[in-house]
């Protein structure tokens, strides 16, 4: 049985602690047989603050340190990925940009939301809405809850239907400083279900939002609940940004995705290819 986190950040994207070196020690006292680095990839979404992504002159860099401590550490799977974010309008450079790297497989995530009706999200936009961004938070009063919810889904659609990603990251993100769904998503959830299905990507149980104000794994019950009536896999990710977190909150992931139940837990098997294992 393998135990492995797939969701994991590096001093290289500004907003994590500890050298990479000392996560992979990490990975290791945690008893993990397998870990993947999924730092930001440098797409450049202008921000007003510092950027959150891996500068673009520093991913060269990060790729040679992850292979460098594949080969000092054999004791461990490590796996080279990044977390990239999706906008409807960046494929072709997006494309590009993940051919750069032999990544072994992508997080693809939503980060940012198109504000406003019939206002496109661009990855050049300003005034695109960081979601889960700290500063952000006020933009609530101006949204309508659902509708952020059901607007997130539909970017998550788009991104699995993409074809670039192999894991979905952290599916219900808006909720993390406890901004829950009011009305009942079940037809929202069993769209993105299937879409997720058809697409054939893996939706990572997502322990980070233990660590936030919502208090829960991304997804919620319910929304795992609908990915498990569709059949679509399962992985774990700690979404790490210090070594300390590292496969942190795995136990409570093993318990959620079993009350949905899930018997089998997807790992890595090839590039851009995960298979089953049995859940520990
Ligand atoms: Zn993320
Ligand atoms: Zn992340």
């Amino acid at each position: 049985l393998k135990k492995a986190d797939y969701h994991i950040h590096t001093v290289l994207s500004h907003h994590a602690e500890g050298s990479m070196e000392d996560t992979v020690r990490a990975a290791l006292a945690a008893g993990l047989d397998e870990m993947g680095f999924s730092d930001h990839l440098p797409f450049p979404k202008p921000r007003s603050g510092p950027s959150w992504n891996i500068e673009p002159d520093e991913y060269p860099k990060y790729v040679d340190e992850v292979l460098r401590l594949r080969k000092a550490y054999p004791q461990i799977a490590i796996r080279l990925a990044v977390e990239a974010d999706f906008f409807p309008d960046c494929l072709p450079r997006l494309r590009e940009l993940l051919a750069q790297a032999p990544l072994d497989y992508v997080v693809g995530s939503v980060h940012y939301l198109g504000m406003g009706p019939g206002l496109a999200l661009h990855a050049e936009s300003k005034r695109d809405w960081g979601v889960d961004s700290p500063e952000e938070q006020g933009e609530w009063a101006n949204q309508d809850v659902d509708r952020v919810y059901v607007e997130y889904f539909r970017q998550m659609r788009l991104a699995a239907e993409s074809g670039l990603f192999q894991v979905m990251g952290h599916v219900d993100l808006p909720k993390k400083f406890g901004q829950f769904p009011r009305g009942d998503l079940t037809l929202e959830y069993a769209r993105t279900a299937e879409s997720f299905k058809k697409a054939g990507v893996v939706v990572e149980l997502n322990t980070a939002g233990l660590r936030k104000r919502c208090k829960e794994i991304y997804p919620s019950p319910g929304l795992l609940k609908a990915f498990r009536t569709q059949g679509v896999p399962i992985t774990f990710g700690s979404d790490a940004h210090a070594p300390a977190d590292v496969a942190k909150g795995f136990d409570a992931a093993a318990v959620l995705a079993r009350s949905a139940g899930y018997e089998e837990v997807h790992v890595w098997k090839a590039p851009g290819v995960f298979g089953p294992e049995k859940l520990a």
